[in-house]
Parts: structure tokens; C-alpha cells; sequence
């Protein structure tokens, strides 16, 4: 009987779901997306290449570098890990960069 009683009040209930992508939900503060990379102020210590624990950052030289958001477990190491001031990696709470092809997900990073 209690269940029926929920059912029917249930039905006078805002959904909980969102209508995506339509409305969109804020994320926190603390959200970890997209990662921006700024070229200009790496020094090339590679440091965020050894922190990472998925083998997502591939250091070619000073101001290249891929990161695979393909593999990238959005941990925040890379980011906490590099030295210099400001950081030359900005991990921002843009979740929005999915794709259906792997290759796509590599140097998404760019600074927008
Ligand atoms: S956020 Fe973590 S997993 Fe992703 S590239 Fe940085 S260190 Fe690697
Ligand atoms: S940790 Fe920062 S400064 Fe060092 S290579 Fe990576 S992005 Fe460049």
C-alpha cells in the first residue's frame, strides 16, 4: 500500500533528471574537465609527464605537449605538479569534449 501511496505522490514530483543538453547542470567548483595547456609557460621539466599515473601526457619538447583525454583520469596530478607561476597547466570544469573518435580526444587542451 505504501507503495502505491509513493507512486501517486511520485507523479506530482518535479523530475530529478535534466533535460541535457538543453539544461545543463553548473559543475563545482572543484570540477575537473578539460585540460588547458599554455605552451608559453612550460619549461620543459617534464614533470607533469612523470606524475601522471596513465601514461596520458606525452612530452615531445618544451611547449609540446599531447595529452590524451582519451585515457586521462581527470586525477588534477599533472596540474598540482608543475612549477611554474602561473601554471603552465589549467585544468578547467569544461566537461563537454567527448567523441567517438579516440584520435580526436588527443591535444584537446589548447587554450580557448
Ligand atoms: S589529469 Fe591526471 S591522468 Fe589526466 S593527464 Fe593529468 S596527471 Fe594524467
Ligand atoms: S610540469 Fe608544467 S612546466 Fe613542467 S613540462 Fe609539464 S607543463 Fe611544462
Amino acid at each position: 500500500m505504501s507503495i502505491l501511496i509513493e507512486a501517486l505522490k511520485s507523479l506530482f514530483k518535479k523530475p530529478f533528471t535534466r533535460m541535457y543538453p538543453k539544461e545543463k547542470l553548473k559543475p563545482c567548483k572543484r570540477f575537473r574537465g578539460r585540460i588547458n595547456y599554455y605552451p608559453e609557460r612550460c619549461i620543459g621539466c617534464r614533470m607533469c609527464e612523470r606524475y601522471c599515473p596513465v601514461g596520458a601526457v606525452k612530452f615531445k619538447e618544451k611547449g609540446k605537449i599531447d595529452f590524451d583525454l582519451g585515457i586521462c583520469v581527470l586525477c588534477g596530478m599533472c596540474q598540482d605538479v608543475c612549477p611554474t607561476k602561473p601554471k603552465a597547466i589549467n585544468i578547467r570544469n569544461d566537461f563537454e569534449f567527448s567523441s567517438s573518435d579516440k584520435k580526436k580526444l588527443v591535444n584537446l587542451t589548447k587554450k580557448q
